[in-house]
């Protein structure tokens, strides 16, 4: 299979109170980020097979300027080759971008976006600390159906404080009326050093049970899958499998990928490396002539046997089983019998046409079903 291409756009105008990822709120690097960028890419010329995805993700990559993206495009494209019919995705969030921003990034061969939409709720985008408001979410979506995008993702949370599942079927209502290609409808999490994770430490807010987190996750899936969606890995869901991430599936299934920018990740056989986290020591590593790598690690046969179980379990393909044993010698309706029937009369995986695969309560549980 084709790799995969990542840049990831270290900047966001403020930072939402769940949100780990990497970026810095002040723009002022942007220009010297992107010198950088463009040196990475030279870095890696000739390192990688045909590119058949591209995922511009961060951050937020709708801070850049439009002329901006079409240098990254044109740089991007002059270091690797990509097949012509190249998936090509930008992160976009609401409020950032104008009709014409959005005709003149349909026109730079962009054609594929993901928007944080997150919610429709005010109080839950408050409390989320987006700087969007419902109207803005919606009038991007329009603008977005209007500039001729015809493959338009949103991201959704569920699980938030004082949502209840009413509030959230609405959400997926009105998500649904823009007839979206794809959705990626994400529990909230507590990630560590977060503001979310200080007011839950404090006692300040609560987050849903388990039986409650389950309860919207079934419901997502229900109201989904009901609505010609399908499930096809925990979080998310295409309008049939044409619109399912082609980028996000290499990461599910060890295709190599290729990612530049400060902490993003690349996968190459068995070799894994990650940039430095810190926008200025990437700046300073590149402008030194250095690649901006962090540190890397050589997976055994072992391990990628371990992930590719876990992450095969989270789809709703699953594994096949004779791929399986050819890749990784070992033969999992042998060496896990017994563990493997359990599941199977507990109703969380099933076993059909040769590959194993999870039910949607299975999904549900993917954590648990990693440890088999
Ligand atoms: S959720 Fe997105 S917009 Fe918010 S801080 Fe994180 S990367 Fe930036």
């Amino acid at each position: 299979m084709n790799p995969g291409l990542y840049i990831h756009i270290p900047f966001c105008i403020s930072k939402c109170n769940y949100c780990n990822f990497y970026s810095v709120t002040s723009l002022d690097l942007i220009s010297d980020f992107l010198e950088s960028l463009f040196t990475e890419m030279g870095m890696y010329r000739g390192q990688f097979e045909v590119f058949d995805t591209l995922y511009i993700g961060g951050g937020t990559p709708s801070v850049l300027r439009i002329e901006q993206i079409e240098k990254l495009l044109e740089k991007a494209e002059e270091s690797f080759v990509f097949s012509p019919d190249s998936e090509i995705t930008i992160e976009v969030n609401p409020g950032d971008v104008n009709a014409t921003f959005l005709k003149a990034l349909l026109k730079t061969g962009v054609n594929r976006i993901n928007l944080g939409i997150q919610s429709f709720d005010n109080t839950i985008l408050s409390f989320l600390g987006r700087r969007h408001s419902h109207k803005e979410a919606i009038s991007t979506l329009e603008m977005s159906r209007d500039a001729g995008f015809d493959n338009l993702g949103f991201d959704l949370i569920y699980g938030v404080p004082g949502q209840d599942m009413n509030g959230w079927t609405q959400t997926l209502e009105q998500a649904l009326s823009f007839n979206p290609e794809h959705l990626s409808c994400y529990e909230l999490t507590v990630e560590p050093g977060t503001p979310l994770a200080a007011s839950c430490r404090k006692g300040n807010i609560t987050l849903p049970d388990e039986e409650l987190q389950y309860d919207f996750f079934i419901k997502t899936s229900e109201k989904l899958e009901d609505a010609g969606y399908i499930h096809y890995e925990v979080s998310n869901f295409a309008r049939g499998m044409t619109y399912a991430s082609g980028h996000n599936q290499k990461y599910w299934n060890h295709t190599p990928y290729l990612g530049l920018g400060p902490s993003a990740h690349s996968l190459l056989h068995n070799k894994r490396w990650w940039n430095h986290k810190s926008l200025r020591t990437y700046i300073s590593n590149i402008k030194k002539g250095k690649p901006p790598v962090e540190d890397a690690e050589y997976l055994t046969k072992d391990q990628l046997c371990l992930e590719a179980l876990c992450l095969g379990l989270r789809t709703k393909k699953g594994i096949n089983l004779c791929d399986f044993k050819r890749e990784y010698n070992y033969d999992l309706l042998i060496e896990k019998k017994e563990i493997i029937m359990k599941l199977i009369d507990g109703g969380l995986i099933d076993i059909k046409n040769g590959y194993i695969y999870p039910s949607r309560r299975g999904l549900a549980m993917a954590d648990s079903l990693s440890l088999i």
